[in-house]
């Protein structure tokens, strides 16, 4: 039989190790490579500026490539389960194709699709590879538990064996036989809509340092595989969260839209270290893919991931609702130039450093303004180029003690830990050029400087940038005794020890730790 398959792109916005395409092309006489713009997305996430200019470049991409191929992407905009029963009708659609996504939001989505499209006589093809494995295999082969700590999960799919090769991308003998029928008025249907066409206010647009696309995850990619050396000593807690260049592989927005998959990250990093002496997980780079699928995996098996309450793995704490203070973390405007520093780069340029995230995250929670994780969550799911519903709940439960990470005592400090990787500031110059003439003595703690040194860098504190929002040295002793009180309201069946899941692996906490006393 000859068909004609809708292949739906949502992440997986690439043509390389793309399988269920790939699906879509067999036997197949029309494919329809789609696009849709679904309204769930804008009503109920947030989407800074940056990613949806990042978002737009990738569908470019992904147009410009299917163009090599005779073929065309179609952009429609509405809710799937309306739009795709007309498509089904319209087209004549008799199969449909899709990357497999883990999200609650989009398995229920996919479920309701599923139920329409049998309906309608459409046969659906969903295949994995957002993920370098089944994650639902990893579960089970858990005994159907999820596993709770990175060491238990590395056992399990150590077991697994390692993650299925990337597929290639099809090729034009592929696509023999194969058509997409589109018209000469194509853009005027199915155009890819511009920032502006979206009724986004573009003044805020940061600069575009990592443009979207599929050819620009791969071009970057080689870029980084070229370094072998780099590559096979990298360990994550060496890497600086406050370097001008970024200290990290900066993929994480390519790998969330798939315009790269894990998968051919995860081989390229094989082939470098075939033959040499390598770093390994948990801080080598396959480490940190296995940190995305270790996260990966605890959200696909733990209810209420994003959330506190109802979360069974999350300690409850009683965060506080401090809009004030919260919007001065938010708006960069909490007088630790750290802190505000870091923000600054999240808002204009959508990417900071792993550690960096550490740092605003613990001052967020536990370390400083005991204001719930849930919130940082929210303001990094606008502003992160590559914010991903797994991960960024995942890695804000971890950065306030709330689960996976229980040394709740170990507290960044917003002065001490920028000055280990850049003790003259320079990157608080960067993103706070009103405070570039403040002597590297002052840079992390302005309001200590003299007036006379106040006024010769320009700069007031109070008047031209505040004062610090809390006293660090003292609200962090506090809260820790707040987070020991939440600890120790937990019910014994939420203990760890009795889960039989105790965590071994070393955080990266003890390896910045022990390399200070180096
Ligand atoms: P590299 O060090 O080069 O790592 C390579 C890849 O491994 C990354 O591209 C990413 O896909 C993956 N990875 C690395 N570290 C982690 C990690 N800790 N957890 C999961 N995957 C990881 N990452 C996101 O992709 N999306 C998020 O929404 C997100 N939210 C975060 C929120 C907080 C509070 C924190 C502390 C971390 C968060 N991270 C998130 C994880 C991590 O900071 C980023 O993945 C990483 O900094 C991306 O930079 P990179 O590509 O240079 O990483």
């Amino acid at each position: 039989m000859s068909h004609n398959s809708i292949h739906w792109f949502r992440k997986g916005l690439r043509l390389h190790d793309n399988p269920a395409l790939i699906a879509a092309l067999k036997d197949c006489r029309h494919i329809y490579p789609l696009f849709l713009l679904d309204p769930w997305y804008t009503s109920n996430t947030h989407i800074g500026i940056n990613r949806w200019r990042f978002l737009i470049e990738a569908l470019k991409d992904l147009d410009s490539s299917l163009k090599k191929l005779n073929s065309r992407l179609f952009v429609v905009s509405g809710p799937p389960t309306e739009v795709l029963p007309k498509l089904f009708e319209k087209w004549k659609i008799t199969r449909l194709t899709f990357e497999v996504d883990t999200e609650p939001y989009s398995q229920s989505r996919d479920q309701e699709v599923m139920k329409l499209a049998k309906e309608h006589g459409v046969e659906v093809i969903p295949k994995i590879s957002h993920t370098l494995y089944n994650i639902n295999r990893i579960i089970d082969e858990n005994n159907g538990k999820t596993p709770l700590t990175y060491v238990r999960f590395q056992s399990v799919v150590k077991a697994i064996g390692p993650p299925k090769k990337p597929v290639p991308a099809p090729t034009e003998e592929d696509m023999k036989g194969v058509s997409t029928p589109f018209s000469e008025d194509h853009e005027d249907e199915f155009e890819i809509p511009s920032l502006e066409d979206l009724g986004l206010d573009t003044s805020s647009l940061g600069p575009d340092l990592f443009p979207g696309g599929e050819q620009e995850a791969l071009r970057r990619l080689d870029e980084h595989m070229q370094r072998t050396g780099w590559v096979c000593k990298f360990e994550k807690p060496q890497t600086s969260p406050n370097a001008l260049i970024p200290s990290t592989t900066v993929l994480s927005p390519y790998v969330r839209f798939g315009c790269m998959s894990a998968r051919t990250f995860w081989w390229r990093l094989t082939d470098v270290y075939r033959g040499k002496k390598h770093s390994e997980p948990p801080v080598s780079l396959h480490g940190q893919l296995m940190w995305r699928e270790f996260f990966y995996t605890t959200a696909v098996g733990i209810p209420n991931f994003n959330k506190m309450e109802g979360n069974t793995n999350c300690v409850q704490v009683d965060w506080e609702n401090n809009p004030e203070r919260l919007a001065a973390w938010r708006e960069a405007r909490t007088g630790f130039p750290f802190i505000d520093a870091i923000m600054t780069q999240l808002r204009q340029e959508g990417w900071i450093h792993h550690l960096a995230r550490h740092a605003v995250a613990c001052f967020l929670t536990r370390g400083d303004l005991w204001i719930s994780w849930e919130e940082g969550q929210k303001v990094f799911e606008e502003l992160l180029l590559d914010a991903d519903w797994s991960l960024n709940a995942g890695n804000w439960q971890w950065l306030s003690a709330s689960a996976f990470f229980r040394q709740y005592f170990r507290v960044y400090s917003p002065i001490a830990f920028g000055k280990k990787t850049d003790k003259h500031g320079d990157y608080i110059k960067k993103y706070l050029p009103v405070l570039k003439k403040f002597p590297a003595e002052y840079i992390y703690e302005p309001w200590k400087a003299p007036r006379s040194i106040q006024e010769r860098a320009g700069c007031i504190v109070g008047k031209d940038y505040p004062r610090p929002i809390v006293e660090h040295e003292v609200v962090h002793k506090q809260n820790i005794q707040r987070m020991k009180a939440a600890y120790a309201k937990r019910s014994p069946e939420d203990k760890p020890t009795t889960k039989g899941v105790k965590r071994k692996a070393t955080s990266i906490v003890d390896m910045l730790e022990k390399k200070s006393k180096r």
